[in-house]
């Protein structure tokens, strides 16, 4: 130990660069590919033991323990000396939309934006960064935010685009701004009616305005990405995940020709990212998938399906048992029948398959663990889960542990909705709301996710917010329902080892042990001791997957 603070105070010292890769010169006697020593490494074993060094051969770690043992009993072509930085296994995000949040970079993010010109200068920038692009598809945009608090009109987009389709959606998705080669493409005039939608004209000419239905009019006309356009988007969402030091994401909604693609990218390197895929319900999906059975490689495994049960709470869609305390009488709604749910569960445990459920509201999260109940029995490794699992009456809370049921809860929507989420529950029924803390003490593990692009893909962001139930001003002062925090141990084990076992992985990644991936992350910063209001300015300053770096800082 002595040994390893003096390196690091000479290196300080004489400003020797941080990392060193050079031809090892220790006495150890067997090859290894790659020796990372003097590191502060969490390992995230059962023990949450510490090391010092670790050994990785053929992509996986072979001997784990303190720098002279592995310095003393290896050698190696390639050295990290990681000078006493902090190492986590990589990250695993445990519910994200990994293949949207790529197709999304496609697009101009108009969040925030300050002014309409503003927002013709970042649509303008996406055109030249993607001069290909059949149309020109931007998002987020809210007039409220602007000095001029008026609907913006189509004008200057004919004059720089009069060639290329424009749609810029407003922040809610209720409106959007055409320009007029969109609206032509869509057949839209100033006397286009329809039910639940609006065209807004003024003095006979289209301003551009679409209200609900008529937005769909325009943005169906959009083609579907090419297989350029969707590779592309895999690497740009990969090479930004890399960076947040994510080296498996959960992509929960796939179709089978997203994962065909993975699959190919995989198998000729342009895609390093493992994907756990959770696939959708769909006809085609169901039928390749309930004859061929779970498919798995190293990169990919394909074993689950996501259903959708209810909506969300912020546009009160999820189905609650008793109404909406901001809206009277309203329960939300379920996206299916009883019925239906029955069906696909019965289907789905026949297959071989996960069930994963998107359940919101406490009444659709009671009619889930039921159904899930009377499918499962009873205690069972089948890891069946409820995605997001928000707001759970304390009557059905013990149901996860009775049928061995995973929450799989994104700590970011609680310090998301905490500002308006009570309004919509009432003071009693709030209590009960992002109880990761309760809902962990069910089967003691559960994955934490951030459901990107919905929340930041950084999932540093989800440890701040599963620990110190805040937001990025560290409001409120002691946090939300602190008595559901998550420790700081249980929270990287949210992100490592249980996300790892909620997706049957956990033998070969999650955590730093003989026989694992070498997938791991050098920080600047250690996330046991760092004092909390500086967790989110945590920086990944190296990525490895496989023993091979993938992002460097
Ligand atoms: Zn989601």
């Amino acid at each position: 130990m002595n040994k390893t603070i003096r390196t690091f105070a000479a290196a300080a010292l004489l400003g020797i660069s941080l990392f060193s890769s050079c031809t090892s010169t220790n006495s150890g006697s067997e090859t290894v590919d790659l020796i990372v020593y003097n590191g502060n490494v969490y390992t995230v074993n059962d023990n949450f033991d510490k090391a010092e060094a670790f050994a990785v051969k053929d992509g996986k770690i072979v001997a784990v323990g303190t720098t002279d043992e592995i310095r003393g009993n290896y050698k190696a072509s390639e050295e990290l000396n990681a000078e006493g930085k902090t190492i986590y296994p990589g990250l695993i995000d445990g519910h994200s939309h990994f293949y949207r949040y790529g197709l999304s970079l496609q697009t101009a993010d108009l969040v925030g934006t300050e002014s309409f010109k503003e927002v013709v200068q970042k649509v303008t920038e996406q055109h030249e960064k993607y001069p290909d692009a059949d149309w020109i598809i931007g998002r987020g945009w809210d007039q409220n935010d602007w000095a001029v608090k008026e609907f913006p009109t189509k004008d200057t987009l004919d004059q720089l685009f009069p060639n290329t389709p424009v749609i810029l959606t407003r922040v809610d998705g209720h409106a959007a701004l055409a320009n007029q080669k969109a609206l032509d493409l869509a057949g839209v005039t100033p006397q286009t009616k329809m039910v639940g939608g609006l065209v807004e004209v003024e003095n006979g000419q289209m301003t551009g305005i679409l209200v609900d239905n008529a937005v769909d009019m325009v943005s169906n006309k959009i083609p579907a990405p090419d297989e350029a356009e969707q590779r592309q988007a895999l690497q740009n969402a990969q090479q930004n995940c890399f960076a947040v030091g994510l080296t498996t994401i959960v992509d929960a909604g796939l179709d089978k020709a997203t994962v065909d693609l993975m699959d190919a990218m995989h198998q000729s390197g342009d895609l390093q990212m493992r994907v756990y895929a959770m696939l959708n319900p769909t006809e085609e999906n169901k039928n390749h998938y309930y004859k061929s059975g779970p498919y798995k490689t190293d990169w990919l495994n394909v074993r689950s399906f996501k259903i959708y049960s209810d909506g969300a709470l912020g546009s009160r869609g999820a189905n609650l048992i008793k109404p909406y305390s901001d809206r009277q009488g309203h329960f939300g709604f379920l996206l299916a029948s009883e019925q239906e749910f029955r069906e696909i569960a019965a289907q789905l445990n026949e297959h071989g398959f996960q069930m994963n459920t998107h359940a919101i509201g406490d009444s659709a999260n009671r009619l889930l663990l039921d159904i899930y109940g009377e499918v499962l029995g009873g205690k069972n490794d089948k890891r069946w889960r409820i995605e997001h699992a928000q707001i759970i009456n304390p009557a059905d809370m013990q149901k996860f542990g009775r049928y061995s049921i995973l929450p799989s809860v994104q700590p970011t929507h609680a310090t998301s909705d905490m500002y308006w989420a009570g309004e919509r529950l009432g003071s009693e029924r709030i209590k009960h709301a992002y109880p990761f803390k309760e809902l962990l003490q069910q089967n003691g593990y559960m994955p934490l996710g951030s459901d990107f692009p919905v929340e930041d893909i950084n999932p540093i962001f989800g440890f701040h917010a599963a620990v110190a139930r805040q937001d990025a001003n560290n409001y409120p002062d002691g946090g939300f329902q602190m008595e559901n925090a998550l420790t700081r141990e249980e929270a990287i084990r949210g992100m490592t080892i249980w996300a790892a076992k909620a997706n049957f992985e956990e033998n070969e990644k999650g955590s730093i042990a003989p026989g694992k991936f070498a997938d791991f992350i050098v920080v600047d910063r250690d996330l046991m001791t760092v004092a909390p209001q500086e967790i989110r300015a945590l920086q990944v300053l190296q990525t490895y997957i496989n023993g091979k770096q993938v992002y460097k800082k």
